[in-house]
C-alpha cells in the first residue's frame, strides 16, 4: 500500500465544484489541506461552502461535532501559490483550459519538493499534453473525480505518456484511503466513462429523429426495460446539453472525426436555443411551474392468450417461458434449431437481432412478426418496446401486446427500428468498451465498474453483452451497420475475436 500518510499535506488548486469536494473529502480522510483559488475570494467561498455542507452532515448525525470542528482545523486557505511548497500531494481542479493547466504546472514544479505528486482533475484534456515540457512529467498524472465529489465513488486515475508506476500507485492507494473506487486508466480522449458513455445518448438522439419513439416513450424503455436509472434524454437535460454537447463534440474532433462519435443535430438545436435542460427551465422537458410530463405511449390493454407456441431457444428471453406458465397461458415447446419464436394467434414474435422485423419477414420470416426488444431482466422488466412488420396485419401489434401485458408488463409500440432500443444501446456500449479494452484503456473489468460506478449503468456493458451472448450483440451490429451503411456500427475487432473464438468479453485477458 502506497497511499499518501493522513499526516501529509494536501493541496488543491481551484476551488470550484470539483476543488471543494475533493478538498472535503481529503480533509475528511485526514490530511491537511491547503485550497488555493486565483480568484481572489474563491478560496474563501470554497472553503465556507465545505463547512456548511459538512454542517448539514452534523444535523444528521453523519458526523460528530468533534469531526466537524476538526475537519474545520485542516481546511485552510492558502493565500499565495508559494504557500503550496510543503504539499505532498497538489490536485488541480481550475479551468478545463490545455494553456493554463500546462502554465500551472510549470509554475507548481518551480515550488513544490522532489517528492510531491502533482494531479490533474482534467474531464476531457490530454494529461500528456498537460505535462509535456515539464521537468519532471513522470510525477504527474490524472485523478478524475466525478460531480458530486463526496457522493460518487468512482475515480479514473488515468497515466500520461510520461506518468511513472510509483505514481499512478500512489494516486490509486490514496483515492482508495479517501474512500474511493478508482481504476486506471490510459489518457485518451474520454478516458473510460466521458468515451464508453457516448452511444447512450447518441444511440437515444438517432432513435428519435428517425421517429422510432418519441422522448418519454424512449426514456420509459431504457428505464423500465433497460434497468437504466434515467433515460438518455433525462439524463441529458440533468447534465446539460451545453456540456453533453461540448464533450461529444470534443471526443468526436479527438478521434479524427470517427463516425462513432459523431453529435446530433438535434442537440446542437437545443443549445443554439438555449433549451440547456434542467438548469435553464427547458431542454427535452419542460420544467415549468405546472408543467406536465408527457407520458410514454402504452398500448392498450388488450385480452390475454390462452395458448402460445415456443419454438427454438429464446436465449436471453426464456425466462419468459416459466413465466408465460405462471401467468396461466398454456405453453407448448417445440424444439428447433432455427431462430426462437413465440407463435400465438394472430402474431409471431422473437427477439430483435439487429435487423428489422419488415427485414426478416422480406427474408422468409412469418409475416404477422412483429420483435420484441432487450430487458435487462424480463422478470423485473416492467415495460417492453415491439416493433411490428410493415407486412403485418394491424392486429398483430395488439395480439403480441397481450402476451406481455398477460405478464403484468406495459408495452409501447415503436417503429420497426433496426436493433429497437435496449438492445441497440446495449449492443453500441458494449461495443464501445470492446474498442477501449482492446486499444488498453482500462481491463474490461475496470471498464465495466466503471460504469456502473461513474454513471450508475445497471451492469457492466461487457458482462451484460456476455449474459447476451456477444454473438447476438455482433449481429446485432453486422444488421444495422448493413442497414444504414454507416462506420459508425462497424464492430469492434476484439468482439469478433471473442465471437470467433468462443470466449467471454468481460473476462478477456491478452494472452
Ligand atoms: P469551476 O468553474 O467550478 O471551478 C474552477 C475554479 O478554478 C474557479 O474557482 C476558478 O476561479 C479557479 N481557477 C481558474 N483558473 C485558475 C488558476 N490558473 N489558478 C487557480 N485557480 C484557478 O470548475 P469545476 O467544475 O470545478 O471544474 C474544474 C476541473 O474539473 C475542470 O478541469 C473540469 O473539466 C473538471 N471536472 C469537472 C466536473 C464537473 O462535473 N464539474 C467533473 C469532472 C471533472
Amino acid at each position: 500500500m502506497s497511499a499518501l500518510a493522513p499526516s501529509a499535506l494536501v493541496a488543491v488548486v481551484g476551488a470550484g465544484t470539483m476543488g471543494a469536494g475533493i478538498a472535503q473529502i481529503a480533509a475528511r480522510a485526514g490530511h491537511d489541506v491547503l485550497i488555493f483559488d486565483a480568484k481572489p475570494g474563491a478560496a474563501e467561498k470554497g472553503r465556507s461552502g465545505i463547512l456548511a455542507a459538512l454542517s448539514k452532515q452534523v444535523a444528521k448525525g453523519r458526523l460528530s461535532e468533534q469531526q466537524y470542528a476538526e475537519m474545520a482545523t485542516r481546511l485552510r486557505v492558502a493565500s499565495v501559490f508559494a504557500a503550496l511548497k510543503d504539499a505532498a500531494l497538489v490536485v488541480e481542479a481550475v479551468v478545463e483550459d490545455l494553456e493554463v493547466k500546462k502554465g500551472l504546472f510549470r509554475e507548481l514544479e518551480g515550488i513544490v519538493g522532489d517528492d510531491a505528486i502533482l494531479a490533474t482533475n482534467t474531464s476531457a484534456l490530454s494529461v500528456t499534453a498537460i505535462c509535456a515540457g515539464l521537468k519532471r512529467p513522470g510525477r504527474v498524472a490524472g485523478l478524475h473525480f466525478f460531480n458530486p465529489v463526496p457522493l460518487m465513488a468512482l475515480v479514473e486515475v488515468v497515466a500520461g505518456l510520461a506518468s511513472e508506476c510509483g505514481t499512478l500507485e500512489t494516486l490509486f492507494d490514496t483515492a482508495t484511503a479517501w474512500g474511493k473506487m478508482p481504476v486506471h486508466a490510459k489518457s485518451t480522449p474520454g478516458f473510460i466513462v466521458n468515451r464508453v458513455a457516448r452511444p447512450f445518448y447518441a444511440e437515444g438522439l438517432r432513435l428519435l429523429e428517425e421517429g422510432a419513439a418519441d422522448v418519454p416513450t424512449i426514456d420509459a424503455i431504457m428505464r423500465e426495460a433497460g434497468g437504466f436509472r434515467m433515460g438518455p434524454f433525462e439524463l441529458m437535460d440533468l447534465i446539460g446539453h451545453d456540456v453533453n454537447f461540448a464533450v461529444t463534440s470534443s471526443t468526436f474532433q479527438a478521434y479524427f472525426n470517427d463516425p462513432r462519435y459523431r453529435p446530433a443535430h438535434t442537440q446542437q438545436d437545443l443549445v443554439a436555443a438555449g433549451w440547456l435542460g434542467r438548469k435553464s427551465g427547458r431542454g427535452f422537458y419542460d420544467y415549468a411551474d405546472g408543467a406536465v410530463h408527457p407520458e410514454p405511449n402504452t398500448r392498450a390493454v388488450c385480452r390475454a392468450p390462452r395458448r402460445v407456441e415456443v419454438s427454438g431457444p429464446l436465449g436471453p428471453a426464456e425466462s419468459l417461458v416459466p413465466a408465460l406458465v405462471q401467468a396461466g397461458i398454456e405453453v407448448e415447446r417445440r424444439n428447433s434449431d432455427g431462430e426462437g419464436r413465440i407463435l400465438m394467434e394472430g402474431a409471431t414474435l422473437a427477439l430483435t437481432d439487429g435487423r428489422t422485423a419488415t427485414a426478416r419477414v422480406a427474408a422468409g420470416g412469418p409475416d404477422d412478426l412483429v420483435l420484441f426488444d432487450l430487458a435487462l431482466d424480463y422478470a423485473k422488466a416492467s415495460r417492453i418496446a415491439l416493433a411490428p412488420a410493415d407486412q403485418a396485419a394491424p392486429g398483430a401489434a395488439d395480439a403480441a401486446a397481450s402476451l406481455f401485458q398477460a405478464l403484468g408488463k406495459a408495452v409501447s409500440v415503436v417503429d420497426d427500428a433496426p436493433g429497437l432500443i435496449v438492445m441497440r444501446t446495449l449492443a453500441m456500449l458494449a461495443n464501445e468498451a470492446a474498442e477501449a479494452s482492446l486499444q488498453g484503456v482500462a481491463t474490461p473489468s475496470d471498464i465495466d465498474r466503471a460504469m456502473m460506478l461513474g454513471v450508475n449503468y445497471p451492469a457492466g456493458p461487457l458482462a451484460w453483452a456476455d449474459l447476451v451472448g456477444t454473438t447476438r450483440i455482433l449481429r446485432v451490429l453486422q444488421a444495422l451497420q448493413d442497414v444504414y451503411g454507416d462506420d459508425r456500427y462497424r464492430a469492434s475487432s476484439l468482439l469478433r475475436r471473442c465471437v470467433a473464438g468462443g470466449r467471454s468479453v468481460c473476462c478477456h485477458v491478452r494472452q
